[in-house]
């Protein structure tokens, strides 16, 4: 056996700074090229890398043949990059993390201080409409930190601002995944996705010309990628009122979600138990289920505490686990919103922010704010209305909702309750994971029994393993 190690990602002015590099030959594409190879060659890895290296041009030409000619788009998943994006707005941040194949790291709204830096976007071109949404900003700017003075936290503070306020992430991303980003941001409705999309080709295309091709959006792309995004009229509404329900959310300040299950697994206990045994024994799933279905209560627990007994805290839940999916519609606030989407082992499908749904209310706001916050409100909604375009959501506050559907296996869920159901989660997300865990364990009281947040880990565990 032998393992080399055949590339790592080196930050590009260490690079630069050795001048007896080849530059023609300081890209990802000669890797991807050899792999490509790998298939159809005798050659060992190590010397299809070296002839790649050594005649990038022909590298270049054979990408070109296999990922588009031949179709085999995988082999672009072997460069990758990281990029740095500065100055987008919430907004863009949102569109960029809908794509699930990257990894990112985004400025924090809760530890670190925002709201001064803003964009005006193209859309808002007029000097009217501009002066319209630069008042709107410097009054939600002024808001939030009359509310950090006020020792309201940061983390909530920020429901007030706009999705004009810019934030930046770091990304790494493949070459097939970062296509398939620049096609959507040429595809979207708002003109600060666009000109990212063509930022993003003339920053990669430098460096990978042989792996990144389709990206004019066609009809389809154009309608799919502004579909549930953008209300085309922001009718005004209502604030976040009080209503009570067994799916709703609340503080003293009023609604914060709703959280609603659609479907879920008939015996998903068992099933699981039928898989594992199944893995165990030579039976087809049908024998097992019978099996399973044989057993009493007691029987089945013995099982699950089997299963749950060497656990920790940090381990993922057997594969057996993701043949259990829930799907839930939640209606929640853009700032809890900006979290969940961050869960990628999930399907999430989005309506657009809905004004006239109310608004999330911290209840951390002082109640002689609170008419304070109301007007904000109101005035982020009318300047909106000013705005006939996709673009008029750039002046809605973080706080408003929009409504997703959410499908999620129990694995993933497990891994999202340890995170959100956790002491260092923020309140928002974390009544909303209470809420779901609550429900899936009425659903699953054996396979849902270890659910919780990391800190309460080794409490839950004790119980689960004494019943
Ligand atoms: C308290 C708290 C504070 C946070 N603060 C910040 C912050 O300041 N900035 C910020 O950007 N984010 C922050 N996050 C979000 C966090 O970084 C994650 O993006 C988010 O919790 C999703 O979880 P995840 O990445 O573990 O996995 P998910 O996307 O939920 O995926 C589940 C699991 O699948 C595996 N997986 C998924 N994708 C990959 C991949 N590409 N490569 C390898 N394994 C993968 C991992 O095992 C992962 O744990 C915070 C989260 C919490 C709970």
């Amino acid at each position: 056996m032998r393992v080399n190690l055949a590339g790592f990602n080196v930050e590009k002015t260490i690079l630069e700074k050795d001048s007896s590099l080849n530059s023609d030959q300081l890209t990802p594409e000669i890797i991807s090229a050899a792999y490509a190879r790998i298939s159809r060659s005798t050659d060992s890895v190590e010397v299809l890398r070296k002839k790649a290296a050594e005649n990038v041009r022909k590298a270049r030409r054979s990408n070109r043949n296999i990922v588009f000619e031949m179709g085999h788009s995988s082999i672009a998943e072997h460069a990758v990059f990281n990029l740095d994006v500065e100055g987008v707005s919430r907004l863009a941040l949102e569109e960029i993390e809908r794509h699930r194949l990257a990894s990112y790291t985004e400025k924090s709204q809760r530890y670190v201080k925002v709201g001064s830096d803003y964009l005006i976007p193209e859309e808002w071109q007029t000097p009217a409409l501009q002066k319209k949404l630069e008042q709107l900003h410097q009054e939600c700017s002024d808001f939030y930190f009359e509310l950090l003075d006020r020792k309201v936290p940061g983390e909530d503070a920020r429901y007030y601002l706009p999705f004009t306020t810019t934030g930046q992430v770091g990304i790494t991303v493949n070459a097939r995944s970062a296509e398939h980003m620049i096609l959507a941001f040429a595809a979207s409705p708002l003109a600060e996705m666009r000109r990212l999309g063509t930022t993003l080709l003339h920053v990669l295309q430098k460096v990978t010309p042989s792996l990144i091709r389709y990206v004019e959006p066609s009809i389809y792309n154009q309608r799919e990628y502004s579909l549930g995004l953008y209300p085309a009229v922001i009718a005004s509404g209502s604030s976040g009122k009080r209503v009570e329900g067994k799916n709703t959310i609340s503080n003293q300040n009023g609604t914060t979600a709703t959280v609603r299950l659609h479907s879920f697994p008939e015996q998903g206990d068992d099933l699981i138990l039928a898989i594992r045994k199944m893995r165990k024994e030579v039976i087809s799933l049908e024998a097992a289920k019978k099996a399973v279905t044989a057993m009493n209560n007691a029987e089945k627990n013995t099982h699950y505490r089997n299963l749950f007994q060497n656990i920790k805290a940090w381990d993922s839940l057997p594969n057996e686990f993701e043949h259990l999916s829930f799907t839930w519609e939640i209606f929640l606030s853009g700032a809890a919103f900006a979290q969940l989407k961050r869960h990628r082992l999930a399907g999430m499908s989005f309506g657009p922010y809905q004004p006239t749904g109310g608004f999330t209310h911290p209840a951390s706001i002082p109640g002689d704010l609170m008419d304070k916050a109301d007007t904000l409100v109101a005035k982020s909604q009318s300047t909106a209305e000013k705005i006939a375009s996709p673009a008029a959501v750039y002046a809605l506050l973080s706080g408003f909702r929009r409504r997703i559907i959410w499908t999620v296996n129990l694995r993933e869920l497990y891994h999202f309750s340890r995170l959100r159901q956790d002491v260092h989660a923020q309140w928002d997300i974390r009544l909303i994971a209470d809420k779901i865990v609550n429900e899936v364990q009425e659903k699953l009281p054996l396979a849902g029994a270890l659910l919780g947040g990391k800190d309460s880990f080794t409490e839950i565990k004790k119980k689960v393993m004494q019943n």
